[in-house]
């Protein structure tokens, strides 16, 4: 029988964890009632480097209940690399595995849809939210030119699929081996390929406490997928240097047809308007060069995209 870990990443979610834990035991119960889990089925709940009871309150939990397993990171490393943390200690161990917020924002229920969809064969089903009523105005707008905006640059994402999804064993095989430090994985996992699924829910507010998503780490998050996945901005880069010198050139000839025709130049006025828009053209440009050096440089150092402090099972295991 098909043994699930459902894999949530946690960051100083003291407030949410404890319902959290509640509404996925009842559903855990409910879907292995229904024959479509075993009872080997585990909640993985990773800590990343939170700085409230967080990590406390997941010890407690698997204290009370084996359902509940808990591995903590060494320091916040950001939502992506502690899904990667979740799903590489996940497999070898699960049949699949259901990724989703620990904020109950992701319809519980929709779990049901996509083991039937796993049981069809599916490798890798997408959680696709019907609906962004409950995001804020500037949230909604900025996610919708994002998906444009990495479709332009030839990137494929699933629309309106954040990192709610199921994966099979052999997706999650073939994830791992993907070894880049610079993890973008909505980016990576419709790349894997397999038979692949979607499954919409409508998506909730958040069940309590604040967005662990300010705009600096969306904004990273934006940059990190874009970077990662697409040469494009390089590109555009180019075209636009190329455009500039055309434009110059054109310039060059309206300067000496009027240095010909005797017309005054006073000269002052584009002089300061063409180096304060060049020179910001020209820190844009070298910024953007910059940002993939950096992305080659921390892949080049291939340092570890997170480090486990501490796991629940480590300790039985010493005692065994
Ligand atoms: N999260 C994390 N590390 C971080 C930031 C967020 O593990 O550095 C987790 C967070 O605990 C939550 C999920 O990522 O389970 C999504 O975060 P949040 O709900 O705050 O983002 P939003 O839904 O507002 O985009
Ligand atoms: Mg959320």
């Amino acid at each position: 029988m098909t043994c699930l870990y459902v894999v949530i990443p946690c960051y100083n979610e003291q407030e949410v964890l404890p319902e959290t834990a509640r509404r996925l035991k009842d559903k855990i119960i409910a879907l292995t009632e229904k024959g479509m889990i075993s009872a080997e089925s585990r909640v993985l709940l990773v800590d990343d480097g939170s700085v409230d009871e967080t990590w406390t309150l997941i010890r407690a939990l698997h204290d009370v209940d084996d359902l509940f397993e808990g591995i903590k990171l060494s320091h916040n490393r950001g939502q992506q690399n502690a899904f990667l943390a979740g799903l590489q200690a996940a497999s070898g161990k699960a049949d699949c595995v259901i990724t989703m917020d620990a904020d109950l924002q992701d319809d519980i229920d929709a779990m049901d849809a996509m083991l039937a969809s796993y049981h069809n064969g599916s490798d890798i089903v997408f959680g696709v939210r019907s609906n962004r009523d409950t995001d804020s105005f500037f949230k909604r707008h900025s996610a919708q030119g994002y998906y444009k905006v990495m479709r332009k640059m030839g990137i494929e994402l699933v629309y309106n699929h954040a990192d709610y999804r199921l994966m099979s064993r052999r997706a999650l095989e073939a994830l791992n081996e993907y070894t880049e430090v610079n993890l973008f994985l909505r980016g990576i996992v419709p790349e894997l390929g397999f038979k692949t699924d979607v499954v919409y829910y409508k998506r909730a507010e958040r069940f309590a406490g604040e967005t662990k998503y300010p705009l600096k780490k969306m904004i990273a998050l934006a940059v990190e997928g874009v970077t990662s996945f697409s040469v494009q901005p390089l590109k555009i880069i180019s075209r636009l240097g190329i455009l500039l010198a055309f434009l110059s050139l054109a310039g060059l000839v309206y300067a000496l047809i009027s240095k010909i025709s005797g017309s005054a130049v006073s000269g002052w006025t584009t002089i300061i308007l063409s180096i304060w828009f060049l020179g910001g053209l020209q820190l844009l440009c070298i910024g953007v060069v910059g940002t993939y050096i950096g992305r080659i440089y921390s892949e080049v150092k291939a340092r570890p995209r997170y480090i486990i402090e501490e796991t629940t099972w480590q300790e039985e295991e010493k005692n065994v």
